[in-house]
């Protein structure tokens, strides 16, 4: 194949030259630069010190943890061989010293170690029982293949952190392989995307419980059509049945009032989930990520201002899409810094959201948001 060289964050990567980035005999997607660089972050303000890439192609993510974080072993692996035989060459392109081949992995020994391996990320995650402190599953399509195994390779007090880019599934354009997948009803329309974002985290939370485990949200957001998560787990049968209690349903009417519950099983019809309605980011480690960005070599001009969006962020559950309303309730469409200033001025919390850029997030009631977007 034939290979270009690019730069992202501190590393150099040979890539394979290729028309449409789907038609790569190993992918690589300059766009998810933004989210290599927000899992590098997250990994310079966490500092774990073994690291997988379990789902690597390139090996890009992997080598940016190495070589950009304090990690001290990085795990990359593929089950593609194009991909070991490539990935292989960008660790020798990036740091010093030389690979030892040992069968389906290589290893580099120096300061850091860095692992190439070949096989099927869930062989490997069930090998390396209780191993990692950060685990990093970021697929083509969703993760649900891999989770079990990751649930039990991670450290009991380790961060998984997950990319799907099944959206389709998650925003209920497909409702039937929302429900096979993640065991989920979904919702269409303007909140289908924190809902689906909400699907991912709870199914994970339900996953996790089995074994005891409970799970933080350090951040978790939807951007160019793929949702992440970075996940903290936390030990313990009592931390599992708390995470639990946060899991709830979704309802909404014609006129996009909607409302939430926390509860095991739906109490009412129309019901949408379960899924997750806690919060969505630690806003400590999102102040910290922020800082660290700023003095960073990044991949992606957007990192800054998505982290900053991210940051100022109310973190309460769902939003209202000012351009759904108007056109539900036959209003208007105003400015949406001028709805967000009336809301302010009557003493209610409301901001911007990285799910639209016509929604607001707000802890006003609905009938008072409509009144802000009359004029009122
Ligand atoms: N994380 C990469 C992109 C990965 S694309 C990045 O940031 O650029 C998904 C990769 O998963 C592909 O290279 C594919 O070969 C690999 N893959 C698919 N199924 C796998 C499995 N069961 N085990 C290991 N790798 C797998």
């Amino acid at each position: 194949m034939e290979l270009v060289e690019v730069r992202e964050g501190l590393a150099r990567i040979l890539v394979p030259k290729a028309e449409r980035i789907y038609d790569a005999p190993v992918f690589y997607n300059p766009v998810m630069a933004l989210n290599r660089d927000i899992s590098v972050l997250l990994a310079r303000v966490t500092s774990p010190k073994r690291v997988l890439d379990a789902l690597s192609a390139t090996g890009i993510r992997g080598i940016r943890y190495a070589l950009e974080s304090p990690a001290e072993e990085v795990w990359l692996n593929d089950i593609n061989e194009r991909a070991f035989e490539l990935m292989k060459r960008n660790i020798a392109l990036n740091f010093s010293g030389s690979l030892e081949e040992r069968g389906k992995r290589a290893f580099l020994r120096g300061e850091k170690e860095v692992i190439a391996n070949l096989g099927d990320a869930n062989l490997l995650m069930a090998e390396k029982f209780r191993y990692f402190d950060l685990l990093d599953l970021d697929p083509f399509g969703s993760p649900m293949e891999f989770l079990d195994t990751a649930l039990r390779s991670v450290r009991r007090r380790g961060i998984l952190a997950l990319t799907a880019t099944d959206t389709g599934v998650l925003c209920g354009a497909y409702r039937r392989a929302c429900r096979k997948n993640y065991l989920a009803e979904p919702i269409r329309g303007e909140l289908c995307h924190e809902a689906g974002l909400r699907i991912l985290i709870g199914t994970v939370a339900r996953y996790a419980a089995k074994y005891d485990l409970g799970v933080d949200v350090l951040l978790a957001y939807y951007r160019d059509h793929y949702f992440r998560a970075f996940l903290r787990l936390k030990s313990g049968a009592r931390k599992a049945e708390e995470s639990l209690a946060r899991l709830g349903y979704l309802w909404q009417d014609e006129r996009g009032k909607f409302e939430y519950s926390l509860e095991f099983l739906p109490a009412k019809p129309g019901a949408h989930g379960p899924m997750w309605l806690g919060p969505l980011k630690d806003v400590e480690v999102v102040e910290k990520i922020l800082k660290e960005a700023r003095n960073h070599t990044l991949g992606h001009r957007k990192t800054i201002p998505f982290l900053e969006l991210l940051a100022e962020e109310l973190d309460v559950p769902f939003h209202y899409d000012t351009h759904a309303l108007a056109r539900k309730n036959g209003l208007e469409v105003r400015k949406i810094g001028e709805v967000i200033e009336k809301l302010r001025g009557l003493g209610y919390r409301a901001t911007r959201t990285h799910f639209s850029p016509t929604a607001i997030k707000t802890d006003a009631p609905f009938e008072e948001v409509l009144n802000a977007m009359r004029g009122g």
